[in-house]
Order: C-alpha cells, then structure tokens, then sequence
C-alpha cells in the first residue's frame, strides 16, 4: 500500500506509521528522521537543514525532496510505502504525485490523525526518543523500564531539541498554515481518511485499519465521524 500520514506533530504518526509497517509489509518513510539522520552525520544537506528544524519551521523543499526521492527510489519501497511527515504542503504533494506517476504509481490513502492543540503540547513535552533506534516514550503515559534506556535496544534517551514548548507552538503554527490545507485537498482527490487520535495505540491502529478496508467496520468508524467535525473537512470514508 502506498500511504501518507498527515496529522500535527505529536499526534501519533510515527507510532502509526510503526505499526502498520509490520501489518502492511512496507516500510515507514519519515523526513523528519531523514534529516535528522543527515544532521547526525553532518553532511551538506544536514547542516543546512540543522537552524531551519531547531526553529521548528519547514525546511526548504529540494533539501526534502531529495531526500525523499532518493528513500522512494529504494527497493524495499517498490511496492509500498508508509509516508510520516511528508508531504507538508500542497506543493510537496503535488510534486509526490508527479514523482510517483512518472512510476506508474499512485496513493492509496492519505490517513490524517486528529489530535487537539492542547493534548498535543502535554504528549510532546513529555516525548523521549531514542538515539539509537528511533523508539519513542512519553516519560508519564508510556515510562521506558529505565528512567533514560529505550526498553528495546537499551540505547540513550533524549528529548529532541525541537520538543521545547515554545517549538511545539510554532510547529503547530506551521502544520495550521502549511500543513493542513493539505487534507482539504486529499479530500478533493477522495482520498483521505480522518481518524480520531485519542486512545491507546492499538485503538488507533484499528481504525486506521477499518478505513483502509483492512478490518470490518466497528468503534473506529464513530470516532472517524468524530474528528470530522472537529476539523470542518467532509470525509466521504
Ligand atoms: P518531524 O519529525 O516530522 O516532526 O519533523 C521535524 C522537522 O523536520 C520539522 O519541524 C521540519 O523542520 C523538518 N521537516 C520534516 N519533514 C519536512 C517536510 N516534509 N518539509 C519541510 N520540512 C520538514
């Protein structure tokens, strides 16, 4: 399946997007873990991407789309893939659709997680992430065993420097101005999926699941039905 996830920063795309890797046999994409991977390893395309992400602002499209492209191009997302955190704008997804149709591609679904202000900035000041694996913890909702040691592969907790506050903010700046104007737009193309994002993750799953015809309609619909009207945008699914 080829899938975007969309949704605030917090709301659970990644932890999603974790989970259906394993359910939908194709793997995670993420351009936030991209950059911060080229950041990491201090190549050009980091250190020009670094003030941009510390600012929590977007960092410009070619230094993401290079990115992406190269990641696409990839065997293992031949047949599939799981976009997290990319596209951010209209354009970028205008440009997704581009690069996929000179494949003989096209989207499956674009699943937008729905999550308010509010319990976004309590989940994200709380998050740890782990240097080593990527895992993530939140310190009072979902503790790692080891006060700082993911619980996987025992690697270094830390919190990232775009999850201060005062960064949540502007990112959620960024996702109401950029960002959101995009499920409108999936909307146009009959292809989004609004999924509540309140629950244990597992609950999640099985909506998202439902919407993409992977499990009988059950609690997932209502709450799909919920984030509706909490973001004005008319889901056909
Ligand atoms: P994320 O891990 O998805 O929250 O992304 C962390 C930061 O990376 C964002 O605040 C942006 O600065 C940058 N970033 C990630 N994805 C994109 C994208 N598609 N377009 C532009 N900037 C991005």
């Amino acid at each position: 399946m080829r899938l975007v996830m969309l949704g605030p920063p917090g709301a659970g795309k990644g932890t999603q997007a974790r989970l259906l890797e394993a359910r939908l046999n194709s793997p995670q994409v993420a351009s936030g873990d991209l950059l911060r991977e080229a950041v990491r390893k201090r190549t050009a395309l980091g250190i020009e991407a670094k003030d941009y992400m510390d600012r929590g602002v977007l960092v410009p499209d070619e230094l993401v789309l290079k990115l992406i492209n190269e990641r696409l191009s990839q065997a293992d997302a031949h047949g599939g893939f799981i976009l997290d955190g990319f596209p951010r704008t209209v354009e970028q997804a205008e440009t997704l659709a581009r690069m996929l149709e000179k494949r003989g591609e096209t989207l499956d679904k674009a699943v937008a997680i729905i999550v308010p202000d509010e319990e976004i900035i309590k989940r994200i000041s709380g998050r740890r992430t782990c240097r080593s694996c990527g895992a993530m913890y939140h310190m009072i909702y979902d503790p790692p065993r080891n006060m700082n040691l993911c619980n996987s592969c025992n690697g270094e907790l830390y919190q990232r420097d775009d999850d201060a506050e005062d960064t949540v903010r502007m990112r959620l700046e960024v996702y109401a101005a950029s960002t959101r104007p995009l499920l409108e737009h999936y909307e146009r193309l009959n292809l989004l999926a609004l999924i509540e994002g309140i629950g244990r993750p597992e609950e999640i799953e099985g909506r998202i699941l439902v919407a993409l015809g992977r499990l009988p309609a059950g609690d997932g619909t209502s709450n799909a039905a919920g984030a509706r009207s909490k973001t004005g945008a008319q889901s056909k699914n």
